[in-house]
C-alpha cells in the first residue's frame, strides 16, 4: 500500500486546531493609574496597582545601574 505523501494537505496545515489554541487575542484596559493597557482582573505591571491600591511593588527602573 502506497504511503500519504501529506496527511494533511499543505492548505490546511495552518489552520490546525493545534496551531492556532494560542493565538487568542489578548484582552487589554486602560490601567486607571497610570492609563496603560493591562489585563482586565490582573495587577496592572506597570505601577502594581488594582483596585485603587498599590498591591505589588514594581520594580524600580533605575534598580539595577549604579547612578551613584
Ligand atoms: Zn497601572
Amino acid at each position: 500500500m502506497a504511503n500519504l505523501k501529506w496527511k494533511t494537505p499543505r492548505s490546511k496545515t495552518r489552520s490546525r486546531r493545534a496551531a492556532n489554541w494560542k493565538l487568542n487575542p489578548v484582552t487589554t484596559v486602560d490601567c486607571p493609574q497610570c492609563k496603560q493597557a493591562k489585563r482586565p482582573h490582573f495587577v496592572c505591571q506597570f505601577c502594581g496597582f488594582y483596585d485603587g491600591r498599590q498591591v505589588v511593588q514594581v520594580k524600580d527602573p533605575h534598580a539595577g545601574h549604579d547612578h551613584g
